[in-house]
Order: structure tokens, then C-alpha cells, then sequence
């Protein structure tokens, strides 16, 4: 078992992988604890149906790793870590099974912080919190989804300073996919500012949403990738920037919300090499975790969009520091990550 974890490409020196099984609530879990050097690790708890063990596997240690990274970089004083729950959000869940990861949590000690993601939801965590205080993101003050679209919003205005020389986004084309949480808060604001917005969702009623209230214009799902515009925004899937859509973006810039846009870490270079200055994922969304941080740490509410809005000059200094350099902005981003947390 353990060769398959150290071989596993993935793993990337992980301070702790538990394997939970819980027989009478059914759990079966595994949390990650990818790097602590600057605080408790914290990420959230995914409850997914996967095809196999190993592919949990594979999932939480590639999330975990990536979330030392968007803390690091985001200046938070916590590291990096996830959990899975195998299993179907939409059958498997009951009270007792996020009792049962509160318990494991709880004999972490306070080394992983847990909080919702994709399969759970701020009601299952309330379950957690019934054994452990090691979780965040209860929803005491609402979905962080708006400080993601904040922190995107900011970061779009540092690129298309840094890239077009303009201050102001009045007449730029921005095409969003995905109109969910945070990709329809970020396009109220986009619109807000003067933008013209072209839109692909699955979810025809947020397409008609986004057609009334801010004058979208709405394409397929596939052909958000031809669209001329000046911003691509991708705020639904990961792995949207890969060799085929490259050769088909006609953008000047990327900057959206969803995770692990780029399907290989080449594509960064290659990005860089067609001339499209690339917002690093894991830089230009961490709002949502900076408010869910602020909230269990206790530090005042105040001053959550204060913290959200430094990203605009984290991207600055990325985007100055490989333009200088000729580096893929993701590499920088990547660098800078490791410069804080490898002490
Ligand atoms: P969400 O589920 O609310 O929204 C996703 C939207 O994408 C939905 O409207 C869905 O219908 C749409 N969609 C699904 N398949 C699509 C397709 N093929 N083409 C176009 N649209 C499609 O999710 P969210 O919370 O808004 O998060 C969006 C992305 O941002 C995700 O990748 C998520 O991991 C990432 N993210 C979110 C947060 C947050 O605070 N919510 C924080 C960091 C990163």
C-alpha cells in the first residue's frame, strides 16, 4: 500500500494521508494533511462518488497539495489540506457519517480544519461540529462565494491594467462560462463596471437571468471557446485551458474563478507563448477561502474585502515578475507559494 501512495504522482512529501473507516455510520474518508509550516491545515470535505479507491486517493492528494498553495499565497496563516468522503452526495448521506468525521477530525487534534466543498454543504458541517470544533465554514455569515467573485473581479482589473494599460473595463468582452455562484456575482460585477458579457451555462434559467439583467449575450456551451473577446472567464470546470481550446481562445487575457484551469502545468508556458496573460487559479480565487479563514480564526469581519482586494497586487507582482523573467505566470505564482511555506 505504501509504495502505491509514494509513487502515486500526486503525492508531493504529504505530512499526513489518514485512512478513516467508520463501519456504522459507513464512513469511509481520507484526509490529507499536505504542509503545516504555517498554520493548521485547512480545505474542504468533498463527498464524491469515485470510480475507485485510487482515484479518491489521487483527489485528495492533489487538492490538498493545491490548497497549501492558495493559502500561502493568499497570506493566511494556515496550511494546506482536504478530506474525501467516497460515496454519492445524493444518497449516502445521513447525520451519523459526518459525526463520524468530526470524531477522526477531532483525534487530529486540530491539524486539518475541514469546511464545505463540492457533495457537501453547511448543514453537514453543522453535523461535524457535533464532535469536533476543528471545522469552518458553518454558514454563520453566509456562502463565501461573493468574496470569490470579489477577489476575481479585483484580479481581472489588475490584468487588464497590467496587459491593455486601462483602468477602466467600459466596452471590454469578457466570456464567462458558468453562471453559478460565484460566476454570476462576478458577471453583476462585470456588467457593474461596463463590460460586454457573452455567456454559456448548462442552466438555462441563470442564461435568461444573465440575457435580462445584464444584456448577455449567450453561446453553447462549446462555443464559448471561439468567442472574440478581450477576457476569458472560466468559472464552471477545471481543465479548460488545455491544447485543443488554445488553439481556438482568441483572448487576451484569463481570469476566472474555477480550479486547476490548466489540464497540464506546460499550458501555463504555452499561454504565455501565445501572448495571453494567464490569472493563476489558485491566486485570483482564494476570496472565498480568505473569508471562510477570517471567519473561524475570529479576526474581524471588517476587514475580510480589505484582504480579498491584496490579491489585485499579488497578481501585479506575478505578472511583473514573469513578464520580466519570460516564466509562465503560473510558475511565479507556484514559486512564491513555495518560497512561504517551505521554510
Ligand atoms: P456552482 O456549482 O455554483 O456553479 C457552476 C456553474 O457552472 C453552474 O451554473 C453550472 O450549471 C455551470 N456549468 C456546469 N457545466 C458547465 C459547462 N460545461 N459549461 C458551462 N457552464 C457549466 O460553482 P461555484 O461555487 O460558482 O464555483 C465555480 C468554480 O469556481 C468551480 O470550479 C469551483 O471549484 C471554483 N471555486 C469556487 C469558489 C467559491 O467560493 N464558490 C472558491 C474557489 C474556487
Amino acid at each position: 500500500m505504501s509504495a502505491f501512495i509514494f509513487n502515486e504522482v500526486n503525492f508531493d512529501d504529504h505530512e499526513q494521508v489518514v485512512f478513516v473507516s467508520e463501519p456504522k455510520s459507513g464512513l469511509k474518508g481520507i484526509i490529507a494533511v499536505h504542509n503545516t509550516s504555517l498554520g493548521p491545515a485547512m480545505g474542504g470535505c468533498r463527498m464524491w462518488n469515485y470510480a475507485n479507491e485510487a482515484a479518491a486517493v489521487n483527489d485528495v492528494l492533489r487538492l490538498s497539495r493545491g490548497m497549501t498553495y492558495k493559502n500561502a499565497v493568499a497570506g493566511l496563516p494556515i496550511g494546506g489540506g482536504k478530506s474525501v468522503i467516497l460515496g454519492n452526495p445524493k444518497t449516502d448521506k445521513t447525520p451519523a457519517l459526518f459525526e463520524a468525521l468530526g470524531e477522526a477530525l477531532e483525534r487530529l487534534g486540530g491539524r486539518y480544519i475541514t469546511a464545505e466543498d463540492i457533495g457537501t454543504s453547511p448543514q453537514d458541517m453543522a453535523f461535524v461540529a457535533h464532535k469536533t470544533g476543528f471545522v469552518a465554514g458553518l454558514g454563520a455569515s453566509g456562502d463565501p462565494s461573493p468574496f470569490t467573485a470579489l477577489g476575481c473581479f479585483v484580479g481581472l482589473q489588475a490584468a487588464v491594467k497590467h496587459r491593455l494599460k486601462r483602468d477602466s473595463l467600459e466596452g471590454l468582452i469578457v466570456s464567462v462560462q458558468g453562471l453559478g455562484h460565484v460566476g454570476y456575482d462576478y458577471a453583476r460585477r462585470l456588467h457593474a463596471a461596463g463590460a460586454k458579457l457573452v455567456v454559456a451555462d448548462v442552466d438555462t434559467v441563470a442564461l435568461e437571468r444573465a440575457r435580462e439583467e445584464f444584456g448577455a449575450q449567450i453561446v453553447s456551451v462549446d462555443a464559448i471557446y471561439d468567442v472574440p473577446a478581450d477576457i476569458y472567464a472560466p468559472c464552471a470546470l477545471g481543465a479548460t485551458l488545455n491544447r485543443d481550446t488554445l488553439s481556438r481562445l482568441q483572448v487576451q487575457i484569463v481570469a476566472g474563478a474555477a480550479n486547476n484551469q490548466l489540464a497540464t502545468a506546460d499550458v501555463g508556458d504555452m499561454l504565455r507563448q501565445k501572448g495571453v496573460l494567464y490569472a493563476p487559479d489558485f491566486v485570483i480565487n482564494a476570496g472565498g477561502i480568505i473569508k471562510v479563514c477570517y471567519e473561524y480564526l475570529n479576526r474581524p469581519e471588517a476587514d475580510v474585502e480589505a484582504h480579498v482586494h491584496q490579491i489585485s497586487e499579488t497578481l501585479t507582482e506575478i505578472f511583473t515578475c514573469a513578464e520580466r523573467d519570460e516564466r509562465a505566470t503560473s510558475a511565479v505564482a507556484d514559486e512564491i507559494a513555495r518560497a512561504r511555506f517551505m521554510r
